[in-house]
């Protein structure tokens, strides 16, 4: 029996209608190396999504290689509850020197009480200074970013429970506010907090009991990003003025909501959601699993708003897609909320088996040393523009809706021409040898962003043939 036979008899897919599987010809991936995955058969193809948004410089780059055999030589695993080891030390320690607001820290000179308008939002006249940020202080590991997600949900309730002076459950603040359209993961707590109805409606009788508010990235025919940022800011206002005392966190993915399409948003909306929740004595909850680790084209997509969230998740590509691993960054603040006696119900009952992974902490310090060495985010962001420019045209084709990017983070949405015309443009770009992934009718480009300038060409140039073949 062939692969893709094999498979059929024995593998149930992740997001995968099994009615459908084969006839999408799916790929049997057998080796990669840099940006190009290689199939069973010795066919090539440019890995245009990172690998589920992953991948930082490439396949098996030899540092990060090196890193992981090394550690391996040492600990393969060591539990981190009533444990430590040095590379998950190091690795907090590099995540707080390079976090948001961090002294020093590439990208944040002047974030924390900075004035108005990041360069990807200006909002309305006079958005006014956000004043004192946070510090994000301490490094909660977690496994996927599902469960990082998990880790910051549970964080804020009782946060909320342990500042609410009652001391005990019951005092705290049950209610999260999230955005419609939002995607945090998989898990109960992840979908409760999310929107893409399509994913989530089933689950909601299981869910928590949550306040949506509009997608600041769901714009109305002929309005622009800011306008629409200062709309869902003044539901969010509304929102809070009735129900503030009742939300622990506002639950947001910084700058784009990935998963729903790439819909991207102007900063206003992050800074009033910063503004809101330190006004009502609420955490804001930044999703960085998939905008984190410079695919924005900066290392933090709320860097471009100068926005610090008391909790920060991120994931994906924290180990350049080698191995699963998370991390929550909280703030003082959160942190120490959770100091008392041990009778004192203040420790925060949450751990996984595989927290901090020693082999996946080696991939992540090694990683990051590397994009830090490299100055990989700066060529992120400098990819970002060329693809950019490359898909210009794309604006005025008529068989595309609308092209959206921040950074590397890229959306084509095509016009529907049939079911699933984002999965057969995605099959045309593959035969065209680049490998993408759709999201409904969006097509999404996420290139490793060490991506060179043939490879770059090759992707959007195979995209816009793909295009022009499939939607007429
Ligand atoms: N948060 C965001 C913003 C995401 O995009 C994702 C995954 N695409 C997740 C959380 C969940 O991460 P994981 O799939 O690793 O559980």
């Amino acid at each position: 029996m062939d692969w893709l036979s094999r498979d059929a008899a024995a593998v149930w897919h992740p997001f995968t209608q099994h009615s459908l599987w084969l006839s999408d010809e799916p790929t049997v991936i057998d080796r990669a190396e840099g940006p190009w995955l290689y199939d069973v058969d010795g066919n090539r193809y440019l890995d245009g999504v990172s690998s589920l948004w992953v991948t930082t410089f490439g396949h098996r780059t030899p540092e990060i290689d090196d890193a992981i055999r090394a550690q391996l030589e040492k600990l393969d695993h060591a539990t981190f509850l009533g444990a430590t080891h040095v590379p998950g030390i190091e690795l907090a320690e590099r995540l707080l020197a390079m976090a948001p607001g961090a002294p020093g820290a590439p990208g944040v000179a002047g974030v924390v009480g900075a004035a108005g308008s990041g360069p990807a939002g200006s909002g309305p006249a006079g958005d006014p200074a956000l004043g004192p940020q946070p510090r994000l202080g301490k490094v909660f590991f977690a496994g996927d970013g599902s469960s990082a997600v998990e880790v910051a949900l549970k964080m804020a309730y009782q946060h909320s429970v342990q500042t609410s002076g009652s001391g005990v459950p019951h005092g705290g603040r049950p209610l999260f506010v999230h955005l419609r359209e939002a995607y945090h993961g998989d898990t109960l707590g992840a979908i409760s907090v999310g929107g893409i109805e399509l994913f989530h409606a089933t689950y909601r009788p299981l869910l928590l009991t949550t306040a949506p508010v509009g997608s600041p990235g769901v714009r109305k025919p002929g309005q622009s990003a800011a306008e629409r940022a200062v709309e869902v800011a003044e539901e969010l206002t509304g929102l809070m003025a009735r129900h503030g005392d009742q939300v622990c966190a506002i639950v947001v993915e910084p700058m784009v909501q990935a998963a729903a399409g790439i819909l991207t948003y102007d900063g206003y909306f992050l800074r009033e959601a910063r503004r809101l929740a330190t006004a009502y004595g609420a955490l804001l909850i930044c999703d960085e699993v998939a905008t984190g680790i410079g695919r924005t084209g900066r290392m933090w997509a709320v860097e471009h708003a100068g926005v610090v969230p008391d909790l920060l998740t991120c994931g994906k590509g924290l180990t350049a897609g080698y191995l699963p691993l998370s991390a929550v960054l909280a703030s003082d603040e959160v942190y120490e909320s959770f100091l008392g006696s041990a009778a004192s119900g203040r420790t925060f009952f949450h751990g996984h088996t595989y927290t901090a992974n020693p082999l996946c902490c080696a991939a992540a310090n090694a990683n990051l040393r590397l994009i830090a060495q490299r100055g990989l985010v700066a060529r992120a962001a400098a990819l970002g523009e060329r693809m950019g420019e490359l898909l210009a045209g794309l604006q005025d084709h008529d068989g595309v809706l609308e092209v959206r990017r921040i950074g590397t983070m890229t959306g084509v949405e095509v016009r529907s021409v049939g079911e699933r015309t984002g999965a057969a443009v995605c099959r045309a770009a593959r035969r065209r040898g680049v490998w993408l992934r759709p999201l409904g009718d969006t097509v999404v480009l996420m290139p490793p962003l060490a991506l060179g300038p043939a490879e770059t060409d090759l992707l959007v140039g195979a995209l816009i043939e793909a295009i022009d073949e499939v939607v007429r």
